[in-house]
């Protein structure tokens, strides 16, 4: 059993440093095994964002 296509699978890395990632199916989202970051998989479709809260900058 997997979350996504496994050609999908083999094609995606993390898009902060291009890592490769993991399958949480449980959590139905997948982890770089670089960084940590992960990301939510709905319907079969990794939504592969990343999230900018931590950029704090005012403007
Ligand atoms: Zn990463």
């Amino acid at each position: 059993m997997s979350l996504i296509d496994p050609v999908l699978s083999e094609i995606l890395v993390c898009p902060a440093d291009h890592g490769s990632l993991d399958e949480d199916v449980p959590g139905s989202r997948l982890i770089c095994t670089r960084c940590g970051r992960s990301y939510p998989v709905r319907d079969g479709i990794p939504v592969m964002l990343l999230e900018e809260n931590e950029r704090g900058e005012d403007d």
